[in-house]
């Protein structure tokens, strides 16, 4: 087993543990943001509805800011505020309500753990974070513990994005906090200090620390609760390590501590933590994608949207007609490569020459940099599409922003 990391890295004194919980905790209570889910939680008294209300937050949550989850959540509790009405509802429906919320496959997801509880545990949420883990599809470490300890009531951590900020912060953890050793000793840290008697609280406290004032770059020490318990704070005040080690100090190989090549930076301050491995920059790809058009039967403009794959990259949304492109092809070459593409699903002659450039679009998602290469073909008369090929069919303008499409093919829609 790895050696235990030196003591400045834990929380090993009792009495400082109950102070940090009492000060976070009276924070909390005074200046907590009004949430629909945190109102849902804290009013509902059926334990299965508690806890589905708390878990559709979470995911929503996931990747997604607040601000921007409030309405998607809002209009989700009305249409299916139990899992029941979830698990009754079509694929369609789901990927309609979480049309531009991004991360499509959350939905999907949901809904498919919805129907599991549905059938199989008797419409009963499992109580601990454990078994919320082990039974419900899509429910990781952290989403387990967050629903167990806000519905629940296990004093159980719950580590997020936020959570590693602050924790790395409070005990100076400067190793590569996305590496699993580290994220293991920040679990047994949030483990040890999550209140027993308000565990649900606690773990929201600690996020809305993250999210509130100790945000990634500027955050407000000078306001923060718990300033006098972090190491990071005092490291700043006092400047460098004194030059006599004392006790607390680490080792030159701590497992905690920031690599011996990039060493503390005093014009950062406080954001020396948390430090993760540099990403991988995002992949390039390449798009043709066709709005083919035709005069629907009241004169107005329909287009035509076909339906992606049932799983990988925004499964099962609808786009317009689309091509992957091979990198670095001429424009001529991809417009020819799209029409031959169009030709044998319309069965019926398409000319290159057909195809207006329009643009393009860029969008970026979480790990691909796609540039939509975006052309437009005007139709006369009927078409008809070979059915063994993706679902397809012809929307007006107003049926395609109600539809489940992306935010990536709204961009293309505007382009
Ligand atoms: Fe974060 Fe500053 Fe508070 Fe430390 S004192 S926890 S760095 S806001």
């Amino acid at each position: 087993a790895p050696a235990p990391p030196p003591g400045r890295h834990l929380f090993s004194d009792p009495a400082e543990v109950e102070a940090l919980r009492r000060n976070l905790l009276a924070w909390y209570d005074r200046c907590k943001r009004d949430l629909p889910w945190r109102t849902l939680a804290a009013a509902e008294p059926d334990a299965d509805r508690r806890g589905y209300a708390v878990w559709v937050s979470e995911i929503m949550l996931q990747q997604t800011q607040v601000a921007t989850v409030i309405d998607y959540y809002t209009c989700w509790m009305q249409k299916w505020p139990t899992l029941q009405a979830l698990a009754q509802a079509s694929l369609e429906e789901v990927n309609e309500l979480w049309a531009g919320l991004g991360y499509y496959s959350r939905g999907k997801r949901l809904q498919e753990a919805a129907r599991k509880v549905v059938s199989e545990l008797a419409g009963r949420m499992p109580r601990t974070a454990e078994e919320l883990q082990k039974l419900l599809p899509g429910v990781g470490r952290y989403t387990a513990g967050a629903i167990a300890s806000i519905s629940y009531g296990q004093a159980t951590g719950a580590v997020d994005g936020n959570v590693i900020r602050v924790l790395c912060r409070l005990r100076c953890v400067g190793a590569d906090s996305s590496s699993p050793a580290v994220i293991d000793r920040l679990w047994d840290m949030a483990n040890v200090l999550v209140d027993r008697n308000r565990p649900g609280d606690f773990n929201q406290a600690l996020m809305e620390l993250g999210a509130t004032v100790c945000v990634p770059k500027s955050p407000l020490c000078g306001e923060c609760p718990v300033k006098q318990h972090c190491q990071a704070w005092r490291r700043k005040l006092f400047g460098k390590a004194p030059p006599v080690p004392d006790v607390e100090d680490c080792v030159w190989d701590c497992p905690l501590c920031p690599p011996a090549t990039e060493p503390w930076d005093s014009s950062l301050g406080v954001t020396n933590f948390p430090r993760k491995a540099a990403k991988k920059p995002p992949r390039a790809m390449r798009t043709a994608t066709c709005v083919l058009e035709r005069r629907g039967c009241h004169g107005a403009p329909e287009y035509l949207i076909v339906q992606r794959p049932s799983s990988g990259l925004l499964a099962g949304l609808w786009e317009f007609p689309s091509l992957p492109l091979a990198q670095d092809l001429q424009e001529e070459k991809e417009k020819k490569e799209l029409a031959d593409h169009l030709q044998a699903w319309m069965g019926r002659p398409v000319a290159a020459t057909g195809l207006q450039f329009i643009g393009e679009v860029i969008h970026i998602f979480s790990h691909i940099h796609q540039t939509y290469v975006v052309f437009s073909l005007h139709l006369d008369g009927d078409v008809t599409l070979d059915p063994a090929l993706s679902p397809s069919r012809w929307v007006t303008e107003d049926e395609f922003h109600a539809s489940a499409v992306s935010t990536a093919m709204k961009k293309v829609c505007g382009a």
